[in-house]
């Protein structure tokens, strides 16, 4: 493989998968992120969180979002390019993907706005009825910058991983409205125009099958807020996206779906955002491994730069390996997700599969996103540190990347599920088996096997090593797949 290839994400995604789709918007993007992009993320990130303004001058709550000029013109670049609309226009969820990839690349903070605005906007193109999204769908598909932006608020402060017990938001019919009244404590993209959030029915069971999931937009009919912002959250990273604290008053909302089904909804939401995650994640390797590389090719120590030393020079070949494996592992959600994406409950086999290698995905990529930015910033040395130098930046962004979308354990313990239930892992197995090397194939499949009769508290406390195995089978699987269809090398040159 070529270096310079690592220094850019177009090169690089047309390096794993050939040439691109409408290959001069990606590239127009990313002359748009090196013109002018990189110095805006650096500043936004630089000058910590957005700052709330609940208060107009005349006293009137407006809980509004403030942020430097170019924080909103980079922003809406990315809308623009089609994060969300390209889907509709067409069809297919790869470009959107791919423009994550690239923004992530530059601005891991920054693809979450574009993910949750996704995230609403197929929910509500699938679940809403027909007055609710011919009205508000054309708002969040407009391609000039007054596009409507999503968010996706399920967390309260009970807790986000066992959502049946932790969402106490209470939700009532009132006429063609529901009714919403509670907090969300992680509310990412406060400010949106749109969000879909969970809440529990009035008088329904206190698990997972009492929860629907509604559609809540900023304003009332009468042009009130409805619903208030809190506060924002200071955060290590991710800070070109506001997250906040958001109370629910009375807020009118839209039931998504069939009530009853609103589990359902919440994860088929959830899901689009892991594969986002994913991506993100692999991006952020991508970033920290060029920046390590660029800095190791010019400071010398003994005699030569330090990327020509056999120790750094077999660690870069590894950390490039384990990024063409993340990188084949997150695309498989994609080309996954993009087929299943319009399916609704009951599920096919095929969206099951989908849910296992989403699950894989982002628990790999996640933890492998956080390894290559503290490797990155040991490649620096003492510079690795300074904020001045903004490679350990990538390491803050990356944090937020294994917890936000379900924590680790979560993955795991969803994996297992789908495999339990579903027999998920047989079908991944059939999915990789042209791919794989039977060998290994069969020793992998013995240990999901053994794992899977366990009685259920051995199950989950032995989970963990078994999972990452099953998560770097189908990485290397897939990888080796890649390299069929692109011919892509892996040694660096
Ligand atoms: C920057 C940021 C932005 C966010 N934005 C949003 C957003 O926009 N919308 C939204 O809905 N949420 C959002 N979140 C919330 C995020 O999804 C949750 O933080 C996450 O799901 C974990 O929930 P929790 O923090 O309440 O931890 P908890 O659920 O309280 O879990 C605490 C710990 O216990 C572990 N744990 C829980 N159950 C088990 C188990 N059965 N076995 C083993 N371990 C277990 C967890 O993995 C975790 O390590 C955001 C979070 C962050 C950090």
């Amino acid at each position: 493989m070529d270096y310079e290839s690592l220094k850019s994400p177009t090169s690089f995604l047309k390096l794993m998968l050939g040439d691109l789709p409408d290959g001069v918007v990606f590239r127009e993007y990313e002359t748009w992120w090196e013109a002018e992009g990189k110095e805006i993320s650096a500043s936004v990130d630089r000058e910590g969180t957005p700052w709330l303004r609940m208060y107009d001058v005349f006293g009137t709550r407006v809980d509004e979002i403030l942020y430097p000029p170019a924080y909103w013109s980079m922003l809406r670049n990315g809308y623009r390019a089609g994060t969300v609309w390209r889907l509709f226009e067409c069809g297919s969820l790869v470009p959107s993907y791919l423009l994550g990839y690239l923004t992530a690349f530059y601005d891991t903070g920054l693809y979450c706005p574009y993910t949750v605005s996704l995230s609403t906007a197929i929910p509500l193109a699938k679940y809403a009825d027909v007055q609710v999204r011919s009205r508000y769908l054309p708002l969040m598909l407009r391609k000039d910058d007054t596009a409507w932006q999503g968010a996706t608020w399920m967390t309260e402060a009970a807790g986000g991983s066992d959502l049946g017990a932790g969402v106490e938001t209470i939700a009532e019919p009132a006429g063609v409205h529901w009714v919403l009244n509670g907090e969300k404590y992680f509310a990412s993209n406060a400010g949106a125009e749109l969000a879909v959030v969970a809440a529990r029915r009035a008088g329904a069971p206190a698990n997972v099958r009492g929860l629907s999931l509604f559609l809540l937009p900023r304003y009332r009919e009468d042009g009130s807020l409805n619903y208030s912002i809190r506060r924002l959250k200071d955060k290590i990273g991710t800070r070109s996206v506001p997250t906040g604290e958001v109370e629910l008053h009375d807020s009118q909302a839209y039931l998504l779906g069939k009530a009853e089904q609103g589990i359902y909804l919440i994860l088929e939401t959830l899901n689009i955002s892991r594969v986002a995650n994913s991506i993100g994640s692999v991006a952020l390797m991508q970033r920290a491994i060029a920046e390590a590389l660029d800095f190791a090719q010019h400071r010398t120590a003994f005699g030569k730069p330090v990327v020509e030393h056999p120790l750094l020079r077999q660690q870069f070949e590894e950390r490039v390996c384990l990024l063409q494996g993340a990188f084949a592992l997150a695309w498989e959600t994609v080309r996954l997700l993009d087929e299943v994406w319009q399916e609704t409950p009951h599920y096919s086999e095929r969206y099951h599969l989908f849910r296992l290698v989403a699950h894989l995905a982002k628990y790999w990529t996640a933890e492998q996103a956080v390894l290559a930015a503290k490797w990155a910033m040991e490649v620096h040395g003492g510079m690795g540190v300074l904020a001045e130098y903004g490679v350990e930046r990538w390491l803050r962004e990356a944090m937020i990347l294994p917890i936000w979308e379900g924590t680790p354990h979560r993955q795991i313990l969803d994996g297992l599920e789908v495999m339990q239930r579903k027999q998920a892992h047989e079908l991944l197995f059939r999915h990789l088996a042209p791919y794989a090397a039977s060998q290994d194939l069969e020793e992998t499949a013995a240990q999901v096997e053994a794992l899977l009769a366990l009685p259920q508290d051995e199950r989950e406390a032995r989970a963990e090593p078994v999972f990452r195995q099953l998560a770097i089978f189908s990485a290397e699987t897939l990888q080796r797949r890649l390299e069929k269809v692109a011919g892509v090398e892996v040694h660096l040159e």
